[in-house]
């Protein structure tokens, strides 16, 4: 029988999702055995084909970005939200007091390490940020949720234990880490 495909992204993040997810460890190497891991930051296919689990690590908080989360979504079965960037927009939200302009102004002009002294705000060359940075389920509909900063190593190999079993987990909300 043909392994399940599973594709993951890495949007608004800092990567620490998919960090977590190689502290499973040993067991990576159970899980490659039944899962077939195709588009995704470590294997950097540059496409995303059908698959049965879509993984998002990370908010939505550019045109881009919203376009991967639709495109995944359109692509898979069950969407997992992974980690509080994916389930809440965590750290991500700051600026969400903020005008997009004024964000934008900060990072490329006023920033203590830029040089940019005509000021100038590139609009041609980055997606154009969505007014607030969200969680993904404001743009696409989520099937599991798995909260935390990063969610454990041993909170990921239970989702996707149980995904392969055929059930959908349900992630205790006390497993959230902030250590
Ligand atoms: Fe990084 Fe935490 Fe966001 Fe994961 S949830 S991408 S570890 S900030």
């Amino acid at each position: 029988m043909a392994k399940p495909k599973v594709a993951s992204v890495w949007l608004e993040a800092c990567a620490g999702c998919h960090m977590s997810f190689l502290d499973i460890d040993e067991r990576i190497v159970d899980l490659i055995g039944k899962v077939d891991f195709t588009a995704t930051p470590i294997t950097d296919f540059k496409e995303i084909p059908e698959v049965e689990v879509g993984v998002i690590e990370g908010a939505l908080g550019n045109e881009e970005e919203l376009h991967i989360a639709k495109e995944l979504r359109s692509k898979c079965k069950i969407l997992i939200a992974w980690g509080d960037c994916a389930v809440f927009g965590g750290i991500n939200c700051m600026r969400n007091f903020m005008p997009a302009e004024k964000v934008l102004e900060e990072g490329y002009v006023h920033t203590a390490t830029t040089v940019n002294p005509d000021g100038v705000i590139p609009c041609d060359e980055v997606p154009a940020l969505l007014p607030q940075a969200i969680p993904v389920d404001r743009a696409v509909k989520v099937d599991v949720y798995v909260p935390g900063c990063p969610p454990e190593a041993d909170v990921i190999y239970y989702v996707f234990s149980e995904i392969l079993e055929g059930r959908i987990p349900t992630v205790p909300t006390d497993v959230m880490r902030y250590d």
